[in-house]
Parts: C-alpha cells; sequence; structure tokens
C-alpha cells in the first residue's frame, strides 16, 4: 500500500508520517483506517484520514495537535479525538476498542482492545481495512475480513448475521454506500436485512442515531437512488408511519437538484446550503403539521433545523399563492422571502410549476436580497425626530420605497424623510 500512500496529496502523506514519527516515540502502533482506506483503495478522494492507536489514543493526539499547532476536540469518555488542520482536512484520532452489544439495537458496552477487535466491531467488511504507518510494516495492509476482496467485488458485507440486529443504523448505512459506491448487498447481508427490518428492529432505536444516518444519506451526491431503495428494502415507518413516498416525491427530489445546482453556480458567496434539510423537507412534505411537529419532537432537532422545517409547512401556501400573482411589488417580495431561510426558498422554487413563482424567486436573489437603507437613526435625531418605535416604521418606508425603485442614493432616502415629517 505504500505506493497508494505516495500518491496522496502532499499535505496528507506529511502528516501521515509526522503520525509515524509520533507514533515511533511514544512506543505506540498506529493505522489508517475505516472509510480513509476503503477510498484510498477505491481511488475516491478523502479528505477524513482516521487513525487508530493501539496504545493511548489521547496521547498521541494531543503530541500530534502540538506538533501541527492545530486545534484539538477531545472525547474522553470514547478515548477519540478530532484534529482540524484545515476546514476540510480532518484528522479521527481512537483507541483501538473492543464493544459488545448486551441488548438489539442499544448502544454497545466499548473496552480498550487491540486492532483486530477495533476492526471486529464494524459495520462492513470493506472498512475493516487498516493500513499500518508504524515501524517496519509503515505501508503494510491489514485485511483480516477479506474487505478487499469485497471492494474489489463491489460487495456490502457484514461481519456476522446479527449486525443488523446489534445496530440497527446499519440497515441506512448499507443502503448509503451501496448506492453512492454502486456496490451491491450481498446476498447473506441482504437476507439478514430483510430479517431485520421484518422484526421491526428500526423502530427500537434511539430516533436520533437515526435522524443522524438519515442526514448522511441525504447529504450523499445521489440520495434519490438511495431513498427508492429505502422504499423498497425498508418503508418509511420508522420516519412516520403516514409518510408514502411515490413518483412526485422524486420529480421534487430531481427538481430540488436542479435548484440547488442553479443556487450554487450563480451565489457562490452566499452561505452554505444545508442540502439535507431540503430533501428531508421534501420527503416529509405530505404530512401534516402535527405530524412534522411531534416527528421534530421525536428526532430532537436543533432549533435552527427545527424552526426552518416548521416554517416550510406553516408558510409554503401562504407564500405560494402570492407569489403566484404576475403583478406583485418588489417590496411585497422581500418581505415574503427574506425571513426565510435559504433551503425554504429553494425548496418552495423547485416545488412551484408556476412561471412567476420562479420569476419572483430568482428576482429576489438577483435584486433584492439583503437590500438595506443609508439612514441611520443618527440622521433621524438629527433631522428632529423623537427616538421612538417611530423610527422603525420610518425605516420601513424607506426600505419599501427603495426596493420599489422610488428612491437610490442616500440624498434621496434624506428627501423622502422631510417629506414624511412634514407630513
Ligand atoms: P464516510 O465516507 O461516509 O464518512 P466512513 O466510513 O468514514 O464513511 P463514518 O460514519 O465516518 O463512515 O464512520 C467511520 C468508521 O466507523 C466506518 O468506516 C465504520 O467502520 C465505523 N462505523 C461507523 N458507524 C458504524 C456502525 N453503526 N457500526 C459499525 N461500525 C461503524
Amino acid at each position: 500500500m505504500e505506493k497508494n500512500l505516495k500518491k496522496l496529496p502532499e499535505e496528507i502523506l506529511s502528516l501521515i508520517y509526522l503520525s509515524r514519527d509520533i507514533a515511533e516515540e511514544l512506543g505506540f502502533n498506529a493505522y489508517l483506517i475505516g472509510g480513509f482506506v476503503r477510498d484510498l483503495i477505491l481511488g475516491v478522494k478523502n479528505l477524513d484520514l482516521d487513525i487508530a492507536v493501539e496504545g493511548d489514543g489521547i496521547k498521541f493526539a494531543d503530541n500530534l495537535a502540538q506538533r501541527l499547532n492545530v486545534k484539538l476536540t477531545r472525547h474522553k469518555r470514547f478515548g477519540t479525538a478530532t484534529l482540524t488542520v484545515k476546514p476540510q482536512l480532518k484528522l479521527d484520532i481512537a483507541t483501538t476498542r473492543k464493544e459488545f452489544y448486551p441488548e438489539p439495537a442499544c448502544l454497545p458496552v466499548v473496552n480498550i482492545g487491540m486492532l483486530k477487535d477495533d476492526l471486529a466491531r464494524r459495520d462492513f467488511t470493506i472498512n475493516t481495512l487498516a493500513i499500518s504507518i508504524s515501524g517496519k510494516k509503515f505501508g503494510e495492509l491489514i485485511n483480516l475480513f477479506d474487505g478487499e476482496n469485497d471492494i474489489n467485488n463491489k460487495n456490502i458485507r457484514i461481519l456476522h448475521n446479527l449486525s443488523f440486529i446489534d445496530d440497527p443504523t446499519r440497515i441506512l448505512r448499507a443502503i448509503r454506500f451501496e448506492q453512492r459506491y454502486n456496490f451491491k448487498i450481498e446476498p447473506n447481508t441482504l437476507k439478514c436485512l430483510k430479517e431485520a427490518v421484518k422484526l421491526k428492529i428500526l423502530n427500537i432505536v434511539q430516533p436520533q442515531r437515526l435522524r443522524d444516518e438519515l442526514i448522511l444519506l441525504l447529504k450523499e451526491e445521489n440520495s434519490l437512488r438511495a431513498i427508492k431503495r429505502i422504499r423498497k428494502l425498508v418503508g418509511f415507518n420508522f420516519i412516520n408511519p403516514a409518510l408514502s413516498i411515490s413518483a412526485k416525491t422524486y420529480d421534487l427530489f430531481n427538481s430540488i437538484s436542479r435548484q440547488i445546482r442553479w443556487f450554487k453556480s450563480k451565489f457562490v458567496l452566499h452561505r452554505k446550503l444545508d442540502v439535507w434539510l431540503i430533501y428531508f423537507m421534501a420527503l416529509i412534505d405530505f404530512l401534516k403539521v402535527n405530524q412534522v411537529k411531534s416527528l421534530c419532537r421525536r428526532f430532537v432537532f436543533c432549533k435552527g433545523e427545527e424552526k426552518r422545517i416548521l416554517s416550510y409547512m406553516k408558510l409554503r401556501s401562504k407564500i405560494m399563492l402570492k407569489l403566484s400573482r404576475n403583478k406583485i411589488k418588489p417590496s411585497s417580495i422581500f418581505h415574503l422571502l427574506e425571513p426565510l431561510s435559504y433551503e425554504v426558498i429553494l425548496l418552495i422554487k423547485a416545488k412551484s410549476k408556476n412561471k412567476n413563482i420562479k420569476k419572483h424567486i430568482e428576482d429576489f436573489f438577483h435584486i433584492y436580497h439583503r437590500t438595506d437603507i443609508s439612514v441611520s437613526g443618527h440622521d433621524l435625531k438629527d433631522l428632529g425626530f423623537t427616538p421612538g418605535p417611530g423610527y422603525q416604521k420610518i425605516f420601513n418606508k424607506l426600505l419599501n420605497a427603495k426596493l420599489n425603485g422610488e428612491i437610490k442614493t442616500k440624498k434621496q432616502e434624506l428627501d423622502l424623510v422631510k417629506r414624511l415629517k412634514n407630513k
């Protein structure tokens, strides 16, 4: 594997060499492990390095962070740490561990273990490969579960028949990896998956864990394929029993992906989109507001996510109705859309067949979004206005006039203020 490692970008390779030196100094064995190794073999770019240490992972991570002078986040309880080298380059370091599941679908009991134990607790053989990065064994591939063969034959294979019972979130993970790499869930794994689904095992998993896996799945390049596969193999009971997915949902997913491409090509500098959230709202589009509220509670979404989801559910019809008019003032478009998140606006655009709605949303992003006025409270005071709630009314009038093209410059704003005062 040394040859494959040497093909990595210089920046990653030097990180690996530094890890090797630190492992040697501390007398630990260190390994590249999991998804990074899988993707290295597949030739897929991956900037999330996972290192497992036989020894003290936290001590190893502390040393590495000091040498690199970068931020380290410790998760002491799990013996893991994350080093953020650059926003897109992350290193997860863990002490090798052993796990066992005392009960189906519960979190495992974790103990310190050797590399073999750490590999044996993993979800699929394709994720069980490790590359030694310490001592004379530097670059050696460790392939205890025949994962290399499964990568070459494009198979998703569990390590033992109770894998999905131990951890049902692996059902969603299997589908995610299968669709991402265009692999196949091999026959025995598929049989075990179907049996686990029949046992309704997803109903007893902690909902937040399902949420996290669903989010990862919706972040995938082609999440629609994975959704179709879930529909076929699993169903959507685990989200809500009333949820059913139809060709309309598929159309909406395709339309969303077009809108996301449009948005990203036009507005590079705008804040990052939570793409998964748009798809999630599309999935639950046909649920009732009350069902969505209880889903938000069960999935324990953070405040910002819940707020966006509920604003879509509550406001979409009103907004679509108003924006469907041909003649609507820019200030009205602004006040309808400015309080909404980009995710909600793009979903409304994706959902609309009406040309006016699409046009008004495009105008909003191109022209009206973030419009602000130049006149300040100080200016109003200088013009003799007493500070108070009346200021906001004046600001709104100025903003509307500016949006509607009646005024442009600060001078015109001040003139309008004076006219308002005389009134
Ligand atoms: P991705 O490319 O999507 O980040 P990854 O393989 O790095 O894929 P992570 O979710 O970051 O996936 O998990 C890191 C590793 O931890 C995986 O390679 C897998 O071996 C292991 N893992 C994660 N979740 C589970 C699970 N539910 N059961 C067993 N092993 C798991």
